[in-house]
């Protein structure tokens, strides 16, 4: 696949690798040092016009100008601009700093994308939604930026709705039906598992406004081996309150979860009676059941984009897919720092480092290293298979030796791909 402004270096050093001319022997064709190619090349210097039609005469080569292909799927972006009031200890996005992104950064960001995709659509957040005051300038300025409306999603800012009386007008204007609210058990464990003193009350009283404004608030409940006994009192809470969804659930084991891995739920330790309020209950099985099932597996595990690309952007301007936590793995370049060309193409042909070591490990194998066959901690099978990856990336990515040597083969070999 081509892109708009696609590097003419990179076709230019293809087709001088393709004759099996060396750098030395192009050099000595336009009687330059042999560095002089190495640069230009490696991108340390940019060659003026006159510099480039003398290496495609060199090359046989001749230089096209043509109208910029657009890349015909939709692009979210999903930028960390205003970080989250919370520390949820469960937060599959990590540690990401609470620092402030502005106007100005948001139409940077969209223009670095907007000449490459059909569509984009602009969200200005990536955690908990209008945790800013100025929410409703943002939602109007994610509008403006956005060729593609925004969707609202069911989530809201349960810090906003209990402190600013005008917020859940906000909701209803921009069609809000239903907001999701997460608890961790009672008022102790909640606020521990949120990492803020006051947030069940929080939620609580969240839940009220939501019902007396015609909002339905639906309430999802995270069980593992510590509040277990707490889930059953806290859904007869809401009940009573009048919440008509309540769902309870295990979650993924990525991010912070993966902390929580030495008390995440067993399947046999959920309580019978969560049975019926229980998300997927019949798509869970045992740690041990799915390392038997996958042990003998050759598959790779490839979550990619179907329709859509959706990345998210952290305030540091790295950049990742939504498929889970953002780690150096996950990672498609900085905006910053790296060719927006670059960026693009590992959106577009999914080829961030991760999924390339992904590529090259089966389940089979990824199971037998890293897998538990005596445990009962309770997954999905595609939570599992993130988590069994994430392990083995986390494995690779935190030796400093053998990071710096994998980044600098994963970066050239991305670097040297055909565009
Ligand atoms: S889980 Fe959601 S609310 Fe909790 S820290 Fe992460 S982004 Fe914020």
């Amino acid at each position: 696949m081509r892109y708009p402004s696609t590097s003419l270096i990179a076709q230019i050093k293809k087709e001088r690798k393709r004759q099996g001319i060396t750098q030395a022997e192009l050099a000595a064709m336009l009687g330059l040092p042999q560095p002089s190619i190495a640069r230009i090349e490696t991108g340390v210097i940019s060659p003026t016009l006159g510099m480039l039609e003398r290496i495609c005469d060199a090359l046989g080569l001749e230089m096209l100008v043509q109208k910029q292909r657009v890349i015909p799927r939709r692009l979210n972006l999903v930028v960390d601009m205003h970080g989250c009031p919370n520390r949820c200890l469960h937060c599959w996005l990590g540690d990401l700093p609470n620092r402030i992104l502005n106007d100005d950064d948001a139409t940077w960001i969209a223009s670095l994308f907007r000449p490459y995709f059909k569509d984009l659509t602009f969200y200005s957040w990536l955690r908990e939604p209008d945790f800013c005051p100025d929410y409703r300038a943002r939602w109007q300025k994610d509008c403006a930026l956005s060729s593609m409306k925004p969707e609202r999603f069911e989530l809201a800012s349960f810090y906003r709705l209990v402190r600013d009386p005008d917020y859940v007008a906000f909701l209803k204007e921009v069609g809000t039906k239903k907001v999701q609210l997460t608890f961790f058990g009672g008022e102790t464990t909640t606020d521990k598992y949120v990492g803020r003193k006051g947030a069940y009350q929080e939620l609580l009283e969240a839940t009220r406004i939501l019902l007396r404004q015609g909002i339905t608030p639906r309430w999802q409940l995270f069980i593992n081996m510590e509040n277990k006994e707490e889930i059953l009192p806290q859904i007869k809470v809401g009940e009573g309150m009048g919440v008509k969804e309540i769902f309870v659930h295990e979650g993924s084991c990525d991010g912070n979860n993966a902390k929580l891995y030495d008390i995440r739920i067993e399947k046999e330790a959920i309580p019978e009676e969560l049975i019926p309020y229980y998300l997927d209950y019949g798509e869970i099985r045992a740690e041990r059941e799915w390392c038997q099932r996958l042990k003998g597996s050759k598959e790779r595990f490839l979550p990619h984009n179907e329709k859509d690309i959706t990345l998210n952007i952290a305030s540091d301007f790295n950049v990742y897919f939504h498929f889970t936590s953002p780690s150096r793995a996950w990672c498609l370049g900085n905006l910053k720092k790296d060719p927006m060309d670059r960026i693009v193409k590992a959106a577009v042909e999914e080829t961030v480092p991760a999924l390339v070591l992904s590529r090259a490990m089966p389940l089979g194998r990824l199971a037998t290293k890293y897998g538990d066959f005596e445990s009962n901690k309770a997954f999905s099978l595609e939570d599992y298979k993130m988590f069994l990856l994430n392990r083995y990336l986390d494995e690779a990515y935190n030796v400093p030796k053998e990071l710096d040597e994998l980044s600098t083969r994963i970066q050239k070999m991305l670097g040297d791909s055909d565009l």
